[in-house]
């Protein structure tokens, strides 16, 4: 069965329509009416089933014509979902094993079928949770650095180049919701933001009135708008990724579109350094998760240093785009010039990282959509204490990017920060 038109699908639909899928039917295996069927769905946006049968399990998603979080009063296109297909497509090719297997799409109803990531758990759920996972920083520095690398001018001739930006330039409606909710709404009124309130009420107000804060944020902004480097997942937060101590898989790349390579990285940073600032609000005594702080910020450096160098390799090896021709680079000491350029490239994107990851934090403290790692604290004085300390080292970070000269110094700075005491009284 095909659909010519899109209609959200509940259980019973849901379960005819699969039944009509030979290759899913198969994969499920039994009797349709055996499947069981359940809405897992904990994002923002989509509903996510989790169909399983005798044989297989698989998991669909499909797009709603609105936002989830805050319902019908929010519409956002469906094409979200062809995006999402296109991209995981893509990242399956860029880098295999690190993403689940489209099973099956369909455009009319905005859903694709995929393979059902099971034991894997969230990973900021685990994060919360105190767990470290060894093959994170190999396999996201893989993702980062094969996605990021091969879908850029560096490795792909210039038409090819133009021709994946225009397959992704019609989402835009969801660039746009990057646009406001993460560089604009946290340094304005918005009635939709929120705080740990009162104890946030004056940081959030100088936010507001930051001036040096709004030039950072509002130069990231552009960059955000107009430099197309690479195929960005575009919103690879650590609800993005699924995790088992073996395995990593990224999910959920629905904002996908050519963008600064740096906001994939800062995601994957400022979400770590989240995880580690709220570590001491789960604490069940003093300091019984220092092992697993220390592991994060390893982690952090690690992220940001073995992407560098795989990112640097790849440049040395498949340089096959049309950016730095080689025969610019063929004469006497024109080796030792590229290679310089490649580490003042690496600088550059450096900090823009450091800027991305910070505004990724603010926008999860002052904005609209928080996360687990600070919401899971109860005690609100004692989640407020983790979020300011989280906002003084991403101003910093955002603000004064360009004094971070290395990882090390973020590492450093987010240490510091950790014991900070922001002082709101008994
Ligand atoms: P949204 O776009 O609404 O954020 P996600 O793609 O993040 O939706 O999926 C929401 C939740 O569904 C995830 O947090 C995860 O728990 C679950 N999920 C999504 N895809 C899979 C999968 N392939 N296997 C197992 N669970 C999944
Ligand atoms: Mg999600």
């Amino acid at each position: 069965m095909t659909s010519d038109e899109y209609r959200i699908l509940r259980e019973t639909d849901l379960r005819d329509y699969l039944a009509q899928l030979p290759a899913i039917a198969c994969q499920l295996g039994g009797a349709p009416a055996s499947w069981s069927i359940s809405e897992v769905g904990d994002g923002n946006l989509n509903l996510v089933f989790i169909v399983r049968g005798g044989a297989g399990s698989i998991a669909v998603k499909q797009a709603l014509p609105y936002v989830r979080l805050v319902g019908e009063s929010w519409p956002l296109p469906l094409s979200r979902s062809h995006y999402e297909h296109l991209a995981l497509t893509h990242q399956a090719r860029l880098a295999p094993g690190l993403v689940p297997a489209v099973l099956h799409h369909d455009e009319a109803l905005a859903l694709i079928a995929m393979e059902f990531l099971e034991p894997h758990i969230i990973m900021r759920k685990g994060l919360v949770g105190g767990t470290t996972y060894p093959r994170f920083v190999d396999d996201i520095t893989t993702f980062l650095a094969r996605t990021l690398f091969l879908s850029s001018d560096l490795a792909v001739p210039a038409a090819e180049k133009k021709q994946g930006i225009a397959a992704f330039a019609g989402n835009h409606a969801l660039c746009k919701i990057t646009e406001d909710l993460i560089f604009t709404d946290p340094y304005r009124i918005v009635e939709q933001n929120r705080w740990t309130s009162p104890w946030l009420d004056t940081t959030a107000a100088r936010f507001r009135g930051d001036l040096d804060l709004h030039v950072a944020v509002s130069r990231l902004k552009l960059k955000f708008m107009a430099a197309p480097e690479a195929l960005i997942h575009g919103d690879l937060h650590t609800g993005s990724i699924m995790v088992t101590e073996r395995e990593t898989q990224v999910i959920d790349p629905e904002f996908a579109f050519y963008g600064p390579m740096g906001f994939d990285i800062g995601a994957v940073i400022g979400n770590l350094l989240m995880g580690y600032l709220a570590s001491s609000g789960h604490e069940t005594s003093p300091g019984d998760r220092r092992t697993f702080e220390a592991w994060l910020l390893e982690t952090v450096e690690s992220v940001w240093t073995e992407f560098a160098r795989k990112f640097v390799e790849l440049w040395r090896t498949e340089a096959k785009g049309d950016g730095y021709p080689p025969t610019l680079f063929a004469g006497a000491n024109g080796a030792a010039r590229l290679d310089a350029e490649r580490q003042a490239y690496m600088a550059q994107l450096f900090c823009d990282t450091v800027g991305f990851a910070a505004a990724k934090i603010i926008r999860r403290i002052l904005g609209l959509a928080h996360n687990i790692d600070f919401e899971l604290i109860d005690d609100p004085k004692r989640r407020a204490i983790c979020e300011a300390r989280s906002l003084r080292l991403a101003r910093a970070m955002l603000v004064d990017a360009a004094s971070f000269a290395s990882i090390g110094a973020v590492t450093n700075a987010a240490r510091e920060v950790r014991d900070w005491d922001p002082d709101f009284g008994a």
